[in-house]
């Protein structure tokens, strides 16, 4: 059932034509259909450099632009070709990533060209959509991480999206727009025994909005739902959300990061203490792992949506129908 319609009237110069529906609450979320997806880029939306525009991290560094993510396809390509991790699936998935120019797009969520474009139609659409609602309700951003069942297995998008829908759900959440994000953790703190620093491991999180109503009355049972653990000691996080560009697009960035457990001393607690520091290049070995579970995963595979979902509709029909 349709409650009603939200037209991305603040980036419609021209198609795309893209809209987000509200569903009834009681209706299961959904994959987005990848045929949605599809029909946007293959369009060509979200390649350019048109707006939306967005800055990334404290020091405010613009987003890349087509030239930089074509020069980032290149160098997956050529650790895909690396003789220690080739085989005939990386070599499939470098020559599909090579072939990608704007004549034919290859739609693969591993592509850097394609991976951007489609942060770009997602930011394009749901910015104005949480604007919307923001200026309504209050809402917030949520953080939930679930502990790896098996830090050796390959990454599987569509089992984590199983799993922190089924928590969403378990939770009471009916409205919500989330992603799932994916790090590369690993201890780098000398502990001695009996403490043991946590192995490397992949950890697919997820980072997303909600109402701040929804959010609160979910806490006790997320407290239950989802435990700490010594690799990740604060499993879930929430703050206010003030629907900025920035923050919607970080919640669909196309690439990951090393989260490296480090101890530092703090002077004021006169202690060695906890601490993380980011490191933005990933090994080659982290990034073929990453990569694969992206073109496994598809264009939908990393997207949540609880209570909406997405349709393409002749414009027309999009400026006709702005409430039903
Ligand atoms: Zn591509």
């Amino acid at each position: 059932m349709r409650s009603s319609y939200c037209e991305n009237s603040n980036f419609s110069h021209g198609p795309p034509r893209l809209i987000v529906v509200c569903d009834d609450p009681k209706v299961p979320a959904e994959l987005t259909p990848k045929r949605v997806l599809r029909g946007m880029l293959a369009r060509g939306s979200g390649y350019g450099i048109a707006p939306p525009t967005w800055t990334l991290g404290k020091q405010e560094r613009r987003a890349d632009r087509p030239r930089e993510v074509k020069k980032a396809s290149r160098q997956v390509q050529k650790r895909l070709r690396k003789k220690r991790f080739c085989n005939a699936e990386s070599l499939r998935l470098a020559a599909k990533l090579s072939r990608c120019d704007r004549r034919h797009r290859c739609f693969s969520a591993a592509c850097p060209q394609c991976a951007r474009a489609l942060q770009r139609v997602l930011v394009r659409i749901l910015a104005p959509f949480l604007k919307e609602r923001v200026g309504a309700e209050l809402w917030g951003t949520l953080s939930i991480i679930l502990p790896p069942t098996d830090p050796d297995a390959e990454i599987d998008f569509a089992a984590e999206r199983e799993r922190y829908q089924t928590v969403l759900r378990r939770a009471g959440f009916t409205l919500g727009v989330f992603g799932l994000d994916c790090t590369f953790n690993e201890d780098w703190r000398d502990l001695n025994p009996p403490k043991k620093p946590f192995l490397p491991h992949a950890c697919v999180h997820l980072h997303g909005f909600a109402p701040i109503e929804d959010i609160e009355a979910a806490l006790p049972l997320l407290k239950k739902l989802v435990l700490a653990t010594e690799a990740v000691p604060r499993p879930f996080h929430h703050s206010a959300f003030d629907a900025a560009v920035k923050g919607v697009a970080y919640n669909f960035k196309p690439s990951f990061e090393r989260r490296q457990t480090i101890e530092q001393f703090d002077p004021r607690r006169a202690k060695l203490v906890r601490n993380t520091r980011h490191r933005p290049q990933l090994t080659v070995e982290q990034q073929i792992r990453a990569v694969r579970a992206l073109d496994q995963a598809g264009l939908n595979g990393r997207i949540i949506l609880l209570g909406v979902h997405f349709e393409i509709v002749p414009t027309a029909r999009a400026r006709t129908n702005p409430q039903t």
